[in-house]
């Protein structure tokens, strides 16, 4: 295992001329887009980028346009040398840090809008942060031009936005996307966990625990979405402060309702715990 404090650049300039070598010598590129505040999840994608490719890019920009006014943008956690260290320890070899004027240079003015996959969920909660989302990646895909880019399953609406848009948009790269990383106790790692106090923490284990639920009535014979979805419900308000944005029992290309569980299918919910919003997922199969 290499131990080295990958390069660091800042300019999309001097990403280009570190990739050109690279590219030159026929190395596959793989990129891992994240917003900093590094856990294992998105160890987890740089290490799926390290065994399939030849070069591997992470990308570290905490993105203004995906954030609504109201929400975390300027707490957002920044720790950058500590996610060095991380990256070291699983061999990165490029660090891609912008500033955000880097990004989004005087006079920026295109934007990607994403169709039906980006509008029920976290698009009816978060208007306009697919639109960012889309917008940012597609930028960084064209900035680093990988061949294989990798997403996590822990935003599995984000992943299915990002494959329509590249295969919408005919960008030559191939997105796949990793399981969900959890703690010992279930909870899908995210970098918002470090919000929460020790209280509110074990208090956010509801969400795992009723996916684990919904995932017990389908294997005992459940089929109904609303009933199970009710289930559900009743557990996540077990936690005296949590609040249901939704609880999604949906077709997993499509993302629209499902009345009743046939084939594969993807709950999703999302929840504000002591004020911190989390996301969690999983996909059934009957
Ligand atoms: P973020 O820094 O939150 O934008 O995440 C960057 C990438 O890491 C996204 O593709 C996420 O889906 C992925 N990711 C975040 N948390 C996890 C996790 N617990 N397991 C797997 N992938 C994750």
């Amino acid at each position: 295992m290499s131990h080295t404090i990958p390069k660091v650049v800042a300019t999309v300039a001097q990403l280009r001329e570190e990739l050109r070598a690279a590219r030159r010598a026929g190395r596959k590129i793989g990129l891992v887009p994240t917003m900093g505040a590094l856990h294992e999840g998105h160890l987890s994608l740089v290490r799926a980028a390290k065994a399939a490719c030849d070069f591997t890019v992470v990308s570290i920009f905490v993105n203004p346009s995906q954030f609504g006014p109201n929400e975390d943008l300027t707490k957002y956690p920044r720790t950058l040398e500590a996610d060095l260290a991380l990256l070291a320890g699983c061999g990165t070899d490029l660090a891609f840090v912008p500033t955000g004027d880097e990004v989004y240079r005087a006079g920026h003015a295109t934007w990607v809008e994403v169709g039906s996959v980006a509008e029920p969920l976290e698009g009816t909660c978060r208007p306009g942060h697919f639109r960012g989302v889309a917008t940012v990646v597609l930028k960084l895909l064209n900035m680093v031009q990988p061949d294989v880019a990798y997403f996590g399953q822990k935003d599995y609406q984000q992943a299915l936005v990002i494959r329509c848009m590249a295969a919408d948009l005919d960008v030559p790269v191939t997105i796949r996307v990793c399981p969900i990383v959890r703690e010992a106790d279930g909870l899908a790692m995210s970098s918002r966990n470090r919000y929460l106090s020790p209280a509110a923490r074990q208090r956010a284990l509801v969400l795992w625990n009723s996916l684990q639920l919904a995932g017990r009535l389908v294997a005992e014979g459940g089929r109904d979405v609303h009933a199970i979805a009710a289930r559900m419900r009743e557990l996540i308000e077990t936690a005296e402060d949590a609040r249901i944005d939704y609880v999604a029992i949906v077709d997993p290309e499509t993302l629209r309702p499902v009345e009743s569980i046939v084939g594969r299918t993807l709950i999703a919910l999302a929840v504000k715990i002591e004020n911190t919003r989390l996301i969690d997922n999983c996909l059934l199969e009957p």
